[in-house]
């Protein structure tokens, strides 16, 4: 016997390994293992078996060294999910497959944790006579049973010697055990009910737990609500059809939203009844030995449903019977760096491969997603109202342009935003205001020669941050004292000046227009430990904060009835991207951040502060119109040929020598349009069509960025899996300099 191993290191090959006699039979598809590698096989590596065999066409092979793992840790369905993944994404086989295993797993730096036990005995014979310390700590060892022996020592102020003098007795044993990490070990838990459902809810359950009974269960559906909707009331009712079918699940959420609250919810559902089941969670806040045991309580069958980020997607719940994605239309979803897949897409080609239903939620869906129903592939649901008949905010949008005067300029706030927060702070009511920019000023520019200070490594303006009295790039880090006159040589004015505005910025305003309110800002300059978040929101609940500033980060999910006003600072900003999707994910922010006020009861009120006040994204976003912007926005791309009306593969050459990343992204768009010639007649000879549109090469959106220069090529075609195919083939053939690289995102969602 001979095993097939995809090693650790992408050299798009497999190589055959001999099963030495004492690893005969442990060893099979999926098995990790560490082999040796090289013509003098000094170098250890990692690989994971792909396939066995009777014998090899080579003659002598090096034997396998160990195996990682009790059990082969990828089953061979997770195995194929990663083939597809190299395929599709453009990726090598071996990229793919080290994405689908969290790495505290893959390289084995972690295992149980074992811990030492004290348990009582049963007494033989009479009881001993015990010195004083002694009889304390038996004491508690009787009343306990058992315990943990770091926990008795503490408990009782005393040693081990002093406890091992009690085993010497006979009354207790000392054992190694595995101990398991529970990272909601702190938490209490309260079982919740099944609730019942509202007629919009029974209707989109019915059908579908009616698609996961059915044979051939492989269905994709799109739960369309507000939050607030119910949706996860229908998740945990779905969840609990699968358990019923003897099957586990798959629920993936946005990391950012994988909150203690979010988590708890399911973990309640499950943690009583006859549906009992471990919950299982994933996600990076996890230390390595807690992933380790999330990840096998899965892989043993222990728990049946995981919670998790991004790569929960990859973990073996088997059989697999439903996959929820929450959040569908989250970025967050698509991993920037090889393997670039989308755990969305992911789970919806898993769902097909494991004959399990997939339900995609979101109060936004994605245009693709919205797309997929429109044309039948995927079922839309909708729940048109909120649980509790609460109406949705009224929206108001403030013309800028018309709240700037001749002395002043623009001013932040305008009067009516203003007025409204007065309101609010005589009610006692919360509010909260919205700015998708961290930091104070947005760029320092010299008014007389027009000098702007930007980052040394990014063709980016560095933003000011007032507090610290400093200047930062957002994109690499870098951070610079403040010039106190013009940096331009030829200038040196003194009168340098901000532009633009950040959070900081509102917030300090704020401060001064309103100064008894009780102001907290969250972005990623105040959330810099774990704890902050919950503290400023936890303050910001219990009503010690009257007014919440922030970026997106405040966007998502959050519930407090208490807030009645929304202000939204600039909601144009978004929109001014050299992206396709701008208008989209103004849409879906405005809606998402609207959805923010109201959720108690009294009615909420929103205002969006916009200088393109009639732009459709901002002027369906008010309407709270869903379809009607998706209709015209479909039919923009469709025009464009943008997707969902094709695919886009982005190809990025970058390298500090900028001639020579621009020369090399001209010699790569040759190379394609010459193997276009023969994609094309190969897809022809199949029956379709193809329909390659190449653009580029340009500088990308944000030409230098980290002291890299990068250029684009984009391509766009509704045949992507063979376009992926031939684009691997030549870039195993394409040449470049050796201080350029390339890199190749298909279905990317974002243009910079
Ligand atoms: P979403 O996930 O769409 O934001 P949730 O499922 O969280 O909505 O529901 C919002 C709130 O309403 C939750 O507190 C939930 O327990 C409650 N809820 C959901 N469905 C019902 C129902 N049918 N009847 C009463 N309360 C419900
Ligand atoms: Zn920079």
């Amino acid at each position: 016997m001979i095993a097939r191993v995809s090693l650790e290191i992408a050299l798009r090959k497999e190589f055959d390994y001999s099963i030495p006699p004492e690893l005969a039979g442990q060893i099979e598809v999926g098995t990790r293992v560490q082999v040796p590698f090289g013509s003098s096989g000094a170098r250890k590596i990692f690989g994971t078996v792909t396939a066995l065999a009777e014998e090899s066409s080579l003659a002598k092979l090096k034997p396998i060294l160990k195996i990682i793992g009790a059990q082969s840790l990828v089953t061979p369905k997770v195995l194929k999910l990663a083939r597809w993944i190299g395929e599709y994404y453009c990726c090598a086989p071996e990229t793919a497959l080290k994405s689908v295993l969290p790495e505290a797993i893959r390289k084995e730096k972690e295992g149980w944790k074992k811990q030492l036990f004290v348990r009582a005995l049963p007494l033989s014979g009479e009881f001993p006579k015990l010195a004083k310390r002694q009889q304390e700590v038996w004491n508690i060892i009787e009343e306990r049973r058992e315990i943990l022996l770091a926990e008795l020592l503490e408990l009782a102020e005393t040693t081990a010697a002093t406890v091992r003098k009690l085993e010497d007795r006979g009354l207790i044993e000392v054992t190694s055990e595995i101990s398991e990490r529970d990272p909601y070990a702190r938490e209490t838990i309260l079982p919740t009910q099944n609730i019942v459902l509202n007629s919009a809810q029974a209707k989109a359950l019915g059908e579908i737990t009616k698609a996961m009974d059915a044979e051939n269960s492989s269905h994709t559906f799109l739960l369309h609500g507000v939050t607030g909707s119910g949706k996860t009331e229908i998740y945990l009712q779905a969840l609990a059809h699968a358990l019923e079918q003897g099957k586990g699940a798959i629920v993936l959420v946005p990391e950012i939203s994988l909150t203690p609250q979010t988590v708890e919810r399911f973990k309640a559902r499950f943690s009583s009844g006859k549906l009992q089941t471990l919950v299982a969670v994933l996600h990076s806040h996890l230390s390595a030995g807690e992933r380790h045991d999330e990840w096998h309580k899965i892989r043993q069958g222990r728990a049946r449903i995981l919670i998790g980020a991004r790569s929960a997607i990859f973990a073996p719940v088997e059989p697999l019977g439903l996959i929820i994605v929450d959040e569908e239309h989250e970025t967050s979803y698509k991993q920037e760096e090889a393997p670039r897949y989308h755990a969305r897409d992911v789970a919806i080609m898993r769902g097909q491969m494991e004959n399990a239903v997939v339900v995609l939620g979101s109060a936004t869906p994605s245009l693709e997603s919205f797309y997929n129903c429109k044309r039948g592939k995927f079922t839309l649901l909708e729940l048109p109202e909120r649980v509790d008949n609460q109406k949705m905010p009224r929206v108001r949008v403030v013309d800028m342009r018309q709240a700037a005067t001749k002395e002043k300029g623009t001013p932040l706030f305008s009067p009516q935003l203003k007025e409204a927060i007065n309101q609010r702070l005589d009610k006692g009511e919360q509010t909260i205001l919205f700015l998708n920019r961290r930091g104070y000023s947005t760029s320092l520019q010299c008014p007389k020669c027009g000098y702007v200070c930007n980052c040394p490594n990014c063709s980016l303006a560095l933003t000011f941050h007032r507090q610290e009295q400093k200047l930062a790039c957002h994109i690499c880090g870098h951070v610079e004292k403040v010039p106190l006159v013009c940096p331009n040589e030829k200038c040196r004015n003194p009168a340098i000046r901000f532009s633009g505005t950040g959070t900081q910025k509102v917030e300090e305003t704020l401060a001064k227009l309103f100064p008894k309110a009780r102001i907290k800002r969250m972005d990623a300059d105040t959330m810099k430990r774990k704890d902050d978040y919950r503290k400023v929101l936890g303050d910001f609940r219990a009503g010690r904060t009257d007014i919440l500033v922030g970026t997106q980060m405040i966007a998502k999910g959050l519930h407090f009835p208490n807030v009645t006003l929304v202000g939204i600072i600039y909601a144009d900003l978004a929109l001014h991207q050299p992206d396709f999707r701008a208008g989209e994910r103004t849409f879906q922010l405005l809606t998402q951040v609207a959805g923010r006020a109201g959720r108690g009861d009294i009615e909420g009120e929103v205002f969006v502060q916009a200088f393109t006040p009639f732009h459709p994204s901002i002027q369906f976003a008010r309407r709270h119109d869903f379809v009607g912007f998706y209709e015209q926005e479909l039919e923009f791309r469709e025009q464009l040929k943008y997707p969902p009306y094709s695919r886009v593969a982005m190809l990025t050459l970058k390298g500090r020598n900028e001639e020579k990343v621009k020369f090399s992204a001209e010699h790569l768009r040759k190379v394609i349009e010459s193997k276009v010639q023969g994609l094309k007649s190969k897809v022809i000879e199949s029956g379709t069509t193809l329909d390659l549109i190449i653009a580029g090469p340009a500088p990308a959106p944000l030409l230098k960025a980290e002291t890299f220069y990068r250029y684009q090529i984009m391509l766009r075609t509704q045949r992507m899996s063979a376009l992926s195919q031939r684009l691997a083939e030549i870039i195993q053939t394409l040449s470049l300099p050796e201080d350029v690289s390339l890199a190749v995102d298909i279905d990317p969602v974002s243009l910079s």
